[in-house]
C-alpha cells in the first residue's frame, strides 16, 4: 500500500511547456507547476546517508522539466500519465507516484486560481507462467524473459528453473518445458495479457487447439492481489492451483505470495495438490 510507504516530496516545480487544445498554447507555451510525490522507501538511504540508495530528487526535477519541454500534450490527463509511467519505469526504487499539473493560466475566459490534474500509478508485480512443447523449448522460454525484461515498461525481477513435465489435458503430446517468472510492471492486467499474446505471436504460436502443442505459452498467474473475472482474463489464473508445473516454479521464486481468493501461499498449495 502506497499509503505506508515513506515519500519524497517535491512541490510546484515550474516548468514552461506547450500542452493544451489550443493551437495557441501549442505556440506560445505557458506556465505549468509540477507537485510529486515519490514513494520510496527511504530507509536504506537514512541508516547509510548515501544518494546511492535513494531517488535522486534533483535529477527527477530535470528529467520532468525536460520531458514536459520535449513532449507536448493537449491533455493534462496524458501529461501526467506519461510522465508517472517514464518515472516509474526510469527508477526502480519507486513504488509508486502521485503526479499533479496545475496550470495557472488556463485559457477558459474566466478567473480562476489554477486548475489540475492529479493521478497516482504504481508499479505492479506479475507472476507469469511460461510453457513450451514444440522445438527448441529452451530457446522459446528464454527469447520469452528476454523480450519481457527489454520492453520499458516491464522488468524480470526473478525467473525460475526450467523444468520437463507431461503434457496436461490433451497427453498425446511432446513433454513440455515449464517456467515461471516474477514481472515488475506499469501495464493494466489487460495490457499485460495483450503484450504476451504479441510475444506468443512472435514465436511462432499458433492457436488451433486448447491444450495442444504450442511454441510458447505465457499464462498471467497472479496480479498484486488483483481479482479479475472476465470472458478474457481471469486472475488469479483459473487453474494454478491445480497445476504442479505452475506451482512448482512459482514456489521457487516466490513460496510466500498469496492466492487471494483461497487464501493460501504458493507453497500451501503446492503441499495440498501433493497431498491429494
Ligand atoms: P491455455 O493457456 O489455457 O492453454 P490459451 O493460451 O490458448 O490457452 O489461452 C486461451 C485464452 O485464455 C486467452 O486468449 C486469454 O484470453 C484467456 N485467459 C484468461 N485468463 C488468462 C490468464 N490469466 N492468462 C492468460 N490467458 C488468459
Ligand atoms: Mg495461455
Amino acid at each position: 500500500m502506497l499509503s505506508d510507504c515513506d515519500s519524497i516530496i517535491i512541490r510546484d516545480l515550474e516548468v514552461y511547456a506547450h500542452h493544451g487544445v489550443f493551437s495557441e498554447e501549442n505556440k506560445l507555451g505557458q506556465k505549468f507547476l509540477i507537485s510529486m510525490v515519490l514513494y520510496t522507501s527511504t530507509h536504506r538511504a537514512g541508516v547509510t546517508d548515501s544518494l546511492d540508495e535513494s531517488v535522486d530528487y534533483g535529477e527527477v526535477c530535470h528529467f520532468v522539466t525536460e520531458y514536459t519541454k520535449a513532449h507536448t500534450k493537449k491533455l493534462l490527463e496524458a501529461a501526467a500519465e506519461e510522465l508517472a509511467l517514464r518515472l516509474l519505469n526510469k527508477y526502480g526504487l519507486l513504488k509508486g507516484v502521485t503526479i499533479e499539473i496545475k496550470k495557472p493560466w488556463a485559457p477558459i475566459g474566466l478567473p480562476l486560481d489554477t486548475v489540475s490534474v492529479k493521478i497516482t500509478r504504481e508499479r505492479h508485480t506479475a507472476y507469469i507462467a511460461l510453457g513450451s512443447n514444440i522445438g527448441d523449448t529452451k530457446k522459446y522460454l528464454d527469447t520469452a524473459v528476454s523480450e519481457l525484461d527489454s520492453a520499458a515498461d516491464c522488468s524480470v525481477s526473478k525467473v525460475s528453473s526450467y523444468i520437463t513435465t507431461k503434457p496436461y489435458g490433451m497427453t498425446e503430446q511432446a513433454d513440455f518445458l515449464n517456467g515461471c517468472l516474477e514481472l515488475r510492471t506499469t501495464l493494466t492486467p489487460f495490457e499485460l495479457l495483450e503484450r504476451l499474446h504479441e510475444i506468443e505471436l512472435r514465436n511462432g504460436r499458433e492457436r488451433k487447439i486448447h491444450w495442444g502443442p504450442r511454441t510458447l505459452d505465457l499464462d498471467i498467474i497472479l496480479y498484486d492481489s488483483e481479482m479479475i473475472d472476465t470472458e478474457t482474463l481471469t486472475i488469479p489464473h483459473r487453474e494454478m492451483h491445480l497445476r504442479s508445473f505452475v506451482l512448482e516454479p512459482l514456489c521457487e521464486i516466490a513460496p510466500f505470495v498469496r492466492h487471494p481468493v483461497l487464501n493460501r501461499t504458493a507453497a500451501e498449495l503446492l503441499a495440498e495438490l501433493r497431498s491429494r
